[in-house]
């Protein structure tokens, strides 16, 4: 215990709702390599806070646009950020609709994007927001969709170096459920069953579970609501989650196998029933009302990538210590049980996640355990163990904890 609160905590993440200002003055626009022809580019913005982002580049004028998933606050152009107004003299930024923040910067030239990152703000410092640009020629420049097509995803900060992801905090473990679905998208639908109503009704009965083991629990969604993805992952980084939970029971076509499974995330599903499933809940998202449509920026799933590597291996073993819970709880469980799978909703690059699919309310026998009473307190028992099973075996594996 004296470790655990040797440990430095983690800042509470900044609340959505707080708006974002850009310091122009703190900020730069950088041009590497002698002037006369398209030289590389380093634009760094510094931000009051830190919020989900992405990075889009269009065509017709070639521009960056940069949008952030908070509202803004405060309107500037390029004259007052150091070397903005020689080198991409039509910057400007300001708000863009309820609860978006857009810089647009007009390029002198086709670009790619070579890295985007995004840190956290240090206590009493600026968020950093980090684009660098290289020149490319003008058939290889690659806009993202076309008009004000953007990438659907957000990306998330990095938490910034002095508060590091992976030193667990002191007080109680705390778990994010997320019930899949909700509101205008039900999910799965079998009679007057929806998968979304099911979801909600697990979520609780696991919560209950893990209060009485006593761990800390918030839902992504208190009701019956529509929630886009990137919320859900967005509301478990507020909520300081150690973990988080997505739970689901989808329709599968006829023949595919039944039973439970968890699932990981991996840039590549990798079986044929993961990759539709994965379509299924990022088209629900979009057909659920997202205004922005288009791929999944190149560059920034690198770097989620990047970020993965240290969490990925987490949820892996917390997917595996779900799995032997469910086991030992007679859960009936499909063959090769835990996958990856692309659902963006797993994509937090810092917390660890999994996919429960807890059956498929197309399957009668999964159906009948799902409005079974006895069969879920067998299942929302299950994963409560699981998790702080896991929770004590991912501590033993923390290397700061570990010298
Ligand atoms: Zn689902």
């Amino acid at each position: 215990m004296l470790l655990l609160a040797a440990a430095p905590a983690r800042a509470a993440p900044p609340r959505d709702t707080a708006p974002v200002t850009l310091d122009g003055a703190a900020s730069s626009v950088i041009a590497e390599g002698r002037p006369g022809k398209p030289r590389p580019l380093l634009i760094e913005l510094r931000l009051n806070r830190s919020a989900p982002w992405r990075v889009a580049l269009l065509a017709d004028p070639v521009r960056l646009v940069v949008d952030l998933l908070a509202p803004g606050s405060g309107a500037g152009d390029a004259e007052v950020i150091p070397g903005a107004a020689e080198i991409v003299p039509g910057l400007r930024w300001g708000p863009a609709g309820p609860g978006r923040m857009r810089v647009v910067v007009p390029l002198p030239a086709p670009m790619a994007v070579t890295a985007a990152t995004m840190t956290d703000a240090a206590p009493g410092k600026t968020a950093r927001l980090a684009v660098r640009l290289a020149p490319v020629a003008a058939d290889l420049f690659q806009p993202q969709g076309h008009g004000s097509a953007l990438p659907q995803l957000w990306d998330l900060p990095q938490p910034a170096a002095v508060a590091p992801p992976s030193v667990r905090r002191p007080g109680p473990l705390r778990v994010t459920l997320d019930p899949g679905h909700g509101g205008r998208d039900p999910g799965a639908v079998s009679g007057n069953i929806t998968e979304a109503a099911m979801m909600l009704q697990v979520a609780r009965e696991v919560q209950a579970a893990l209060q009485q083991r006593g761990v800390e629990v918030t839902l992504t969604r208190p009701d019956d609501r529509f929630m886009p993805l990137e919320r859900r992952m967005t509301a478990a980084r507020g909520a300081g989650a150690d973990a988080f939970i997505s739970l689901h029971a989808d329709a599968l076509p006829a023949g595919a196998a039944a039973g439970a499974a968890v699932f990981t995330w991996t840039r590549e599903a990798d079986d044929r029933a993961a990759r539709e499933l994965a379509a299924r809940h990022d088209r629900d998202d979009l057909l659920g009302g997202m205004d922005l449509a288009g791929q999944d920026d190149e560059v920034t799933g690198v770097l989620m990538d990047i970020a993965q590597t240290d969490t990925l291996p987490r949820s892996q073993n917390l997917a595996q210590f779900v799995l032997s819970e469910l086991a030992l709880g007679r859960i009936a469980i499909r063959k090769r049980p835990v996958k990856g799978a692309a659902f963006s909703v797993l994509k937090s690059p810092d917390i660890p996640s999994v996919l429960i699919e807890t059956g498929f309310l197309s399957d009668s026998a999964d159906r009948a355990n799902l409005t079974d009473p006895v069969w879920r307190a067998e299942l929302s028992g299950a994963i409560a163990r699981a998790v702080v099973a896991w929770a004590e075996d991912d501590k033993l594996r923390d290397p700061l904890l570990r010298r």
